[in-house]
Order: C-alpha cells, then structure tokens, then sequence
C-alpha cells in the first residue's frame, strides 16, 4: 500500500511513525509540508496524556522521557485563593503511561515534540515546501498536485492531517469554516525559574477568564503561561502572530494575576495571542481512499488540553485498522476506514464537548463562579469526569 499524509504536524507525523512501526503492510509512506522548515520555535506546549502510552508502544520512550514534564499535581484557585490541590500520580503513574520506571506522560513543547517525532522516521519521508492544492481521486487511486506546479500520483490512501483549515477536508468534503469558541488566549512562554516546580499544573480562576501556569519540554524546559479569557472579537487562529508583551501585561494589570505569572511575562521569551476556533465535527471521517485525522476534523477549545493528544490517538486508531486489514481481520480499505471512523468519533464529540463545558465553568462570572468554587473546593466530580476522558489509550 502506498501512503501520503498531509500535513507534518503532530497527528500526520505519529501516523508515519505508526506505519513504519507496525505491520501495516504499507510500502511507502511520505509526508507532505507545505512549508519549507517545520516552523521551530512556534508556540507553546501541548498535553499529552493517552497518547503517551501509544508514543512508548510506537518505540519511541526514549526519545520522549527527556522532552516530557510530567504533570504530577494540579493546583485549582479562585482570585489567587487556594481551592484544591490533586495529585495525578495515582492515575498517571502506573502501566501503560510507565516508561522505564517514569511517568511517559506530561507537557511537551510543540516544535521539540515536532522535530523528535519527524527525526524518529525513515530517512526522505517528511517533504518540506510541498503545499497540496488538489485532490483527484480515479478508482482505488488517488493523485495530489502541489503548489509549485508538481504532481504525484498512485495512492492507495490519501491522509489529511492538516489541521484546522485544511485543505483536503476543503477539496474532498466541500467548504466549511472553523467556527470562533468565543475565546481568546493570550500565551507566554519564559525561560525557566529554579524555584518553580516544575511537575506542578496551576489554574487560577478569574472573572470571565482562566489563568493557567506549568511548566513543559523535560530537560530544556520553559514554564508559560496562557490567559484564557473570554472575547468577541473572533481574530485570527494562528500560532504564529507575536503580540507585544505589553497587551499581556496589560491584561494582567486589568485582570489581576499571580507572582509566578507575572514573573513568566517578565521572563518571556515568547509572546502570542490566537483567538480559539473549532472544527465541526463531520459524521463521515473518509470518502473513497482519502480519509482525516486530527484538527482538520475536530479541532476544539484547549481546556482539557486535548488537541495534540486526541491527533496522535487517531493516528494510532488509524494504524491499527490499517494493520487488522493486513492481518486480514477486516476484510477491505472501506471495513477498515469505517472502523476507524466508528471507533473515534463519539470518543473526540466527547472530548469537544467536555472541553466547551469546562471553559465556561473556568471562566463563570459572580454570583456563578461562587458555586464553581465551592463544587471545586468541595467534591473530585469534574476531576474525575475529565480523568475518564484524559486518561484513556482508545
Ligand atoms: C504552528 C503551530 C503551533 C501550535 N501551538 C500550539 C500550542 O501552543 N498549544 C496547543 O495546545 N496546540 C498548539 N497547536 C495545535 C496542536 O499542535 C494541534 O491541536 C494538534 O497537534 C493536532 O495536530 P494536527 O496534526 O491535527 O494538526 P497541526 O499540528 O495543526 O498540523 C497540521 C500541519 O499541516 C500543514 N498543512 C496545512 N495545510 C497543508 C497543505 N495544504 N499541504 C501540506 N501541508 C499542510 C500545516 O503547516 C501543519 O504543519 C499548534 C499548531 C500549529 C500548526
């Protein structure tokens, strides 16, 4: 079978890990950029929880033990007053998240999880500067054409993993916008500070805002910080923008916030907004040999810190149906595509769903966030209704 993914981000780059891992019966896999580098020191950190467990089992423990901060505990707080510290141990720290002893889980940052990812394949797979512009689909073929006038043909299977506007979801599925979640984030990213522990997660609730501080990236770490905060104005959704460090602190004058996160802005090395968009979520995953994963299917708020992690459990999914059809457990292309799309789809409406509910929790206004805090300082309910959905592998 011949393969092209679209798209090097974190889902189309697990995807080519799967395939070279396991017996998938694929012959040739390449993944196709649309830009010229892999875009290094573009925004922030990303969570990965389940998809740890499948990172390990793809091989790769040891390349992603010393890019990972664990996250270990969970501090929740309300106008900087503590509400309720937890401890993730008891769920994170045990098989399949264990990788030689240590928790595999934890809080990469994108661009290093990026480059390990793309340097743990197969010399020649990832292409740079190739933008895929159209699709033609003949039979049980498919052909791709490119931005600089080349094309390339022959698929057996055409994989868009190009995230939140993507190209093939737009060619093969029609039209269709990202929707505005009504949130905006205004993100820092700091050199890191000794006294900082780095293990521990801090949301702190504001009114009709969320302050969220960590740390992420393992051995060279960086600690951020992310303003979640509600906003009209729908504004751009790359990662890319850099806004000036003076709209953060001014925020944080207006709105109020921690030491700790006041002395991240001073220490920022990285400064960008992104107003948060969602994909709709299409009951059809795949038409003929061309199928989706990731964002460009189901792109949603970050506050279960889902995103990157819901891509690699896709691409994983993906791989296995891919494999039980060499295995011949699944008798064709389409028995597999539709077990696939079976299996995720009510997993991410879930995810989509449960992060949408827990950013309008975070961010309740009076006499509203008074109830929160006292559900949050009192009971584990929403803690474990988002264990149930962080934690697992399928
Ligand atoms: C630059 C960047 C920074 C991010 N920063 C954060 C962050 O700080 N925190 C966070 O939680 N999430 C972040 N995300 C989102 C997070 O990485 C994704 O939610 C998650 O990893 C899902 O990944 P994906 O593989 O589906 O899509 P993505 O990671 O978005 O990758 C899609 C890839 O497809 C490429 N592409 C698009 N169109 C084409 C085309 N026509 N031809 C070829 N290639 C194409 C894109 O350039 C991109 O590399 C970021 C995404 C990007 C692109």
């Amino acid at each position: 079978m011949k393969v092209v993914i679209v798209g090097a981000g974190l889902g189309g780059l697990v995807l080519a890990r799967c395939l070279q891992h396991m017996q998938c019966g694929v012959r040739s896999v390449a993944v196709l950029e649309k830009f010229p580098t892999l875009r290094p020191a573009r925004g922030g950190a990303v969570g990965v929880t389940g998809g740890a467990a499948i990172l390990v089992k793809v091989g790769l423990g040891d390349r992603i033990l010393p890019i990972r901060t664990a996250m270990k505990t969970l501090e929740q707080r309300s106008r900087g007053a503590l509400l309720a510290q937890r401890d993730f141990r008891s769920l994170l720290e045990k098989p399949p998240f264990l990788y030689k002893g240590q928790m595999a889980c934890g809080l990469f940052m994108r661009d290093t999880l990026q480059q390990t990812l793309a340097d743990s394949l197969d010399n020649g797979t990832v292409m740079l500067g190739k933008e895929v512009i159209s699709i033609e689909q003949s039979g049980p073929k498919a052909s791709l054409r490119f931005a600089d006038g080349t094309a390339d043909g022959d698929y057996d299977l055409v994989v868009g993993a190009d995230g939140i506007r993507s190209t093939v979801r737009r060619l093969v599925w029609g039209e269709y916008s990202p929707i505005y979640s009504g949130y905006q984030i205004l993100y820092t990213v700091a050199a890191p500070r000794s006294n900082r522990d780095p293990n521990r997660l801090v949301q702190d609730y504001h009114d009709d805002c969320l302050w969220l501080t960590a740390s992420a990236g393992g051995e060279r770490q960086y600690d951020f910080c992310a303003l979640a905060m509600r906003h009209d104005n729908p504004e751009g959704f790359e990662w890319t923008k850099q806004s000036s460090q003076i709209a953060v602190i001014k925020e944080i004058e207006r709105r109020g916030a921690s030491d700790e996160v006041r002395s991240i802005v001073s220490n920022a090395v990285r400064v960008f907004d992104w107003g948060v968009h969602m994909n709709p979520i299409p009951s059809r995953w795949f038409q003929g040999n061309v199928v989706l994963l990731g964002d460009s299917l189901h792109a949603t708020t970050p506050f279960m810190g889902q995103g990157a992690n819901q891509a690699i459990l896709d691409a994983h999914s993906l791989a296995d149906k891919l494999e039980r059809l060499h295995r011949k457990e699944l008798p064709s292309l389409e028995a597999a595509l539709t077990e696939y799309n079976r299996s995720r789809l009510p997993v991410v409406k879930r995810v989509a769903m449960m992060s949408n509910r827990l950013g309008a929790t975070f961010t309740l206004r009076p006499p509203w966030s008074y109830a929160r805090d006292a559900m949050f300082r009192n009971t584990t309910l929403h803690l474990r209704l988002l264990s149930k959905e962080m934690i697992p592998v399928y």
